[in-house]
């Protein structure tokens, strides 16, 4: 196995372990979970390994000033913040140019899978604050975030399932940590809908050989796919648990 090393730091040791001991195609641990706070419509947790994102949503509500509703659908707006004490030196609290672009960018990789229609003149609001921030913080809030819209009650078409994957020398990569986020050769965010194999969301850091690009999105796929297992086990925990609740 060839080592790759970046400022003195191994990212992939000669046994193909990566920074943090797990092999290329490992997932960091994943915990997610829906419905934790009582006062939104829809809210979830997701945690992959450090990362961890609480998502909230509001709605459907009547959107004002009424000037900005639109007759035919709903408006989904989404906030994405980081806490000041997400990563390691105090995050300035005002929204950052990174934060109203992560905004935008979340925004559309979920708006293609909801419903809007059905809500004509109204507002969506989706809230995601990252608790911790070691790398994926974007996806792990799209995974939140659908997995809040979903306990909400909004129709849609499918869960938004996110993953990142990468590259580190010639060995992708999957779910990428801060260290590999910053010292890696590539960093690939991307969202899908797997109930219609839509893809919502497709970025790129840093750079890729195209005999490596398939391999590369074969493997987000497959990794989506077991990230998509978690969601559906967490909405499906919340609504065994609440039957448990009403039978007793
Ligand atoms: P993503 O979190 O989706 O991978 P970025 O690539 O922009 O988005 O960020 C990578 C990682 O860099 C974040 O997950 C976080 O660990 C770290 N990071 C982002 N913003 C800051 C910040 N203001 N201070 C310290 N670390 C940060």
């Amino acid at each position: 196995m060839v080592v790759v090393m970046k400022n003195n730091l191994i990212l992939l040791d000669e046994k193909g372990r990566r920074s943090d001991g797990r092999r290329w195609n490992e997932l960091r641990p994943v915990n997610m979970a829906v419905g934790i706070l009582e006062r939104a419509d829809g809210s979830a947790i997701v945690e992959t390994g450090k990362t961890k994102v609480l998502a909230a949503v509001y709605g459907p509500k009547e959107m004002y000033p009424k000037h900005l509703a639109m007759p035919d659908r709903a408006i989904l707006r989404v906030a994405y913040r980081m806490a000041s004490f997400s990563v390691e030196e105090r995050k300035k609290p005002h929204p950052s140019r990174r934060e109203i672009e992560l905004s935008k960018v979340i925004k559309e990789a979920l708006e293609p899978a909801v419903i809007l229609e059905e809500f004509p003149r109204t507002v969506i609001d989706v809230y995601v604050l990252v608790l911790q921030a070691d790398g994926g913080t974007r996806v792990a809030s799209i995974n939140a975030a659908s997995l809040a819209l979903a306990d909400a009650g909004i129709p849609m078409k499918g869960l938004v399932t996110a993953i990142a994957v990468g590259r580190l020398g010639n060995q992708v990569i999957v779910d990428l940590n801060d260290l590999e986020d910053k010292y890696g050769d590539a960093d690939m965010p991307i969202a899908y809908i797997p109930s219609t194999g839509e893809i919502t969301l497709f970025q790129m850091d840093g750079t890729m050989p195209p005999d490596m690009f398939n391999k590369c999105l074969e493997v987000a796929i497959e990794t989506l796919n077991k990230m998509h297992e978690f969601q559906k086990e967490a909405l499906k925990s919340k609504y065994l648990t609440s039957k448990k609740k009403t039978n007793s």
